[in-house]
């Protein structure tokens, strides 16, 4: 059987955290959804088009990623996609607690979808999205931040 895992979140916008996530994630699966949640209650900064555009154009040359949209539960949109497997990312102990409920409740609601955590690369534990957005509205760099070819280095 094919693994398929998905790869959830808000990618507003994609950060090199996300991207070293995604690459040492490849050996494990064969096929990689990055799945953007669409959430009528959260503030994004990027359009859904645009977030998964530049997603696209990071990983245009890797065969076994696709990109999607979608709303409701993400087990719903793994069976959908007939996904075994949700990639999540682990900074820092928040994101461990708030992982361990998310992947808690994922797990009743459907037994039959594992969710794997990989550790993020020490480099990478300081950048979220939300913290690039905030140096954006701010005028600063994000160019070690964002992978280059977003293009958002500086707000002009
Ligand atoms: P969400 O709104 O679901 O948290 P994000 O786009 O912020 O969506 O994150 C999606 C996934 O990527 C999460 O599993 C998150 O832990 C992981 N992630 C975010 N930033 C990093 C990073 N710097 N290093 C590793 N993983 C990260």
């Amino acid at each position: 059987m094919k693994s398929i895992a998905i790869f959830p979140g808000s990618f507003d916008p994609i950060t090199l955290g996300h991207v070293s996530v995604v690459k040492r994630s490849l050996g494990l699966f064969d096929e990689l959804i990055i799945a953007i949640g669409i959430n009528a209650d959260k503030k994004q900064m990027f359009t859904v088009e645009q977030r998964k555009a530049w997603i696209e154009l990071v990983f245009k040359n890797e065969k076994k990623i696709k990109v999607a949209t979608y709303e409701g539960l993400t087990v719903d949109f793994c069976r959908k996609k007939n996904a075994q497997f949700i990639l999540r990312g682990l900074r820092t102990a928040a994101d461990f607690e708030f992982e361990r409920g998310i992947g808690q409740i994922n797990r009743k609601l459907d037994p039959n979808i594992e969710t794997v955590f990989l550790l993020t690369e020490a480099q990478y534990t300081p950048i979220t999205s939300s913290i690039v957005r905030d140096v954006l509205r701010n005028g600063g760099d994000v160019s070690t931040m964002v992978p280059d070819v977003l293009q958002i280095h500086k707000r002009k």
